[in-house]
């Protein structure tokens, strides 16, 4: 049986992958300082023989007992909304952090995958975003903190392939959307679906003509899984070729919530119009080209799919909480 150490393992993405990897039969230790992330995303792992969780900041130093064959590196606040809530912690974790998590990884021989961002190509001047492109990032606007501190952590891991040999995987991972999200993160999805099953107005930020391209999240651990496990060392897009506009995504939102409603209020509350937050992405759209051709992954999940798994999933929180 292997062993994998995951950093940010009870976060949305990290306990997805806490299942995945304990389902394809390895053991899974988690480490989290649950500063964005939840304990009940774990809760039902608690108890299992192949589960441990280790309360722990990833920036300090790193004792953990025995082999490990993986390291993943998924700790860091993640959406716009939580970075820049906790700026000092974002860049200490995608640096300092890292830099733990790779010497842990070298320590003990196993493998690194780093969780990066398509934030490193930052709003971008191609489209689709192919991994040649170095991108357009402000390091001193308000996303700075937050993509200067993955584009250190790529450039960290490769330092530690290049110069120890250490074998590692980059993932540039894009807007990923699912059960599991926090109701209050300030992710374009989140915000919706909540609002919106709160009979609230969706707040559409400046025109909403800006592009996102969503995945839902068991394609996007899929994509992860089968990054792991291949030998491609240079970074790889993995999210949803899908590419919609935020007003799109909040027509999307409504319409699926009219259709599940007895009442259709949702149908009625509405769109509010606020202002664009400065350096938001103009487009996104990840080209997924490498990863179809080296990993043989592609998403399956539409958006129209995704969504209402998701509003099942918020509402169901949101009655548990009233
Ligand atoms: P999340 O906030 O749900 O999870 C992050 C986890 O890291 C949380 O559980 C948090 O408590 C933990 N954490 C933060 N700082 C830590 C520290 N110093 N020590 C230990 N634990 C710490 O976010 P997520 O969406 O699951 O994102 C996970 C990773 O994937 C992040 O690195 C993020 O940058 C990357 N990513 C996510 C998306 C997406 O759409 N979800 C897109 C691009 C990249
Ligand atoms: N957005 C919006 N309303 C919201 C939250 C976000 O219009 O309530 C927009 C935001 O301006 C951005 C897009 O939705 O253009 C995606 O935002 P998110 O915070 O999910 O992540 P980003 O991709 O910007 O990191």
């Amino acid at each position: 049986m292997s062993r994998a150490l995951i950093t940010g393992g009870v976060g949305f993405l990290g306990s997805h992958l806490c299942d995945r990897l304990i389902e394809e039969g390895h053991e899974v230790v988690c480490l989290d300082n649950l500063s964005t992330g939840r304990i009940d995303n774990v809760a039902h792992l608690g108890g299992h023989d192949a589960f441990r969780f280790i309360k722990q900041d990833v920036t300090e130093y790193l004792y953990i007992d025995g082999p490990l064959d993986y390291v993943l590196h998924f700790a860091s606040p993640a959406s716009p909304v939580d970075y820049q809530r906790l700026p000092i912690q974002t860049l200490k974790v995608g640096s300092l952090g890292t830099h733990k998590a790779l010497g842990l990884a070298k320590a003990k021989g196993a493998r690194f995958l780093l969780a990066s961002t398509s934030e490193v190509y930052g709003d971008p001047l191609i489209h689709p975003q192919r991994e040649e492109y170095w991108g357009n990032v402000n390091p001193i606007g308000p996303r700075g903190m937050y993509d200067e501190a993955k584009r250190f952590a790529e450039a960290m891991t490769m330092a530690y392939h290049r110069y120890h040999g250490l074998d590692t995987r980059i993932a540039r991972i894009f807007n990923t959307y699912g059960p599991r999200m926090r109701p209050n993160d300030g992710r374009v999805v989140s915000n919706f679906i909540n609002q919106a099953l709160r009979d609230e107005p969706l707040t559409v930020y400046g025109d909403g003509l800006q592009t996102r391209s969503f995945c839902y999240v068991s394609d996007l651990v899929e994509g992860l899984y089968r990054l792991l496990m291949s030998d491609e060392v240079n970074p790889v897009n993995v999210g949803n070729p899908n590419e919609f506009t935020v007003i799109e995504l909040a027509h999307m939102v409504l319409k699926s919530i009219g259709g599940q409603s007895a009442g259709s209020t949702a149908l009625t509350t509405g769109i509010e119009i606020c202002p664009l937050p400065l350096d938001d992405p103009r487009v996104r759209q990840p080209d997924i080209g490498l990863a179809r051709a080296k990993l043989g992954w592609e998403p399956k999940v539409q958006i129209a799919e995704g969504l209402v798994l998701t509003i099942e999933y918020f509402r169901k929180q949101l009655e548990g909480s009233s």
